[in-house]
């Protein structure tokens, strides 16, 4: 674990310092009790730009090796209405590796969903958006990451 802490800015080395800021995040409020690393399902690439639209609750994220697209849990049902915007890390760094937290309710399906990144080149840790579920059942979210 060597999460550096700034005024601001968190920094972390690798995906569990990620998925620690993540859990202490708590978007929604609500534990979080899942966070799945994200690979590319084509390459297994782990390195990805980024777009989300923090309204409509939909991100996207764009494999570097493959360019293949991934949407983030049910984002796909949403894409259409979005407008989508690329995420950018304060340090002008746009490749990041992902990481989505599930927080779940008492029937264990998913409530909230958020999405981490953690830019690559400076380490820099921040959750660009994140977005209720209100429906069930779930368990295909978590299945997709
Ligand atoms: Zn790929
Ligand atoms: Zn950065």
């Amino acid at each position: 674990m060597a999460i550096r802490t700034t005024a601001v800015l968190w920094r972390g080395d690798d995906f569990d310092d990620l998925a620690t800021y993540i859990r202490k995040h708590q978007a929604g409020g609500y534990p979080v009790q899942h966070v799945k690393d994200t690979s590319c399902r084509h390459c297994h690439g782990t390195t990805f730009r980024v777009t989300v639209d923090d309204e409509e609750g939909c991100a996207l994220i764009v494999c570097q090796s493959c360019r293949a697209e991934t949407p983030i849990a049910d984002s796909a049902d949403h894409v259409d209405d979005a407008a989508l915007e690329e995420c950018g890390c304060p340090c002008g760094g746009d490749a990041f590796s992902v990481g989505v937290g599930y927080a779940m309710n008492a029937d264990n399906e998913v409530r909230w969903v958020s999405l981490g990144l953690r830019c690559l080149a400076d380490g820099t840790l921040d959750v660009y958006t994140d977005w209720k579920i209100d429906y069930a059942p779930t368990a295909h979210l978590l299945a997709n990451a």
